[in-house]
């Protein structure tokens, strides 16, 4: 079976710097879950941050991506660097995959680790950075794992059928 890697905070868990969850309620999540098919990850927290937490978000031009370049950090709302914890959840979130055969992640946009359509453009403002994607999720999708997030839902169901499929 392919598996699904997805956000925790997604499958309900409380994980965000707030202390919140972004639960989503759908049939296919539901269906997955009933399948045995995720494998829930917070990058954040394999990477050692805690919660709550300051917000944190990527510093520089190129995303995740830039990040793990080398090129671009990720720092919190304080000014602290917190680059190494994002680099190391996001490598966490890819072993974790290959060790469960999984084929796609669905991953919550617009965050500095899970943002896979847009992220926010730096500033802790309400600017976003639309084409850029977070840490964990440049890393997954540069190994081979195709990223959806909580809106492509359906995107992402088809996706793995066809991998079955093969
Ligand atoms: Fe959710 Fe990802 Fe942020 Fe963790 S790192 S709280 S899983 S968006």
């Amino acid at each position: 079976m392919v598996r699904i890697l997805i956000s925790a905070c997604l499958a309900g868990e409380p994980v965000r710097y707030n202390g919140a969850d972004k639960r989503v309620e759908d049939e296919i999540l539901a269906r997955w879950r009933d399948e045995g098919r995720l494998v829930v990850v917070c990058p954040e927290l394999a990477g050692g941050l805690g919660v709550p937490r300051p917000p944190s978000e990527i510093i520089g031009e190129g995303g995740g991506l830039a990040v793990l370049q080398g090129t671009a950090q990720v720092e919190d709302l304080h000014g602290r660097n917190v680059t190494p914890a994002l680099v190391a959840g996001a490598h966490e979130a890819l072993e974790m995959a290959r060790r469960n055969n999984v084929g796609a992640a669905v991953l919550t946009d617009r965050s500095p680790s899970c943002g896979s359509t847009t992220i926010h453009d730096g500033t802790f403002g309400s600017g976003m950075k639309p084409g850029l994607m977070g840490v964990a999720a440049a890393l997954l999708g540069s190994h081979g794992i195709a990223v959806f997030n909580e809106h492509s839902l359906a995107a992402a169901d088809r996706f793995v059928r066809d991998l079955e499929s093969k």
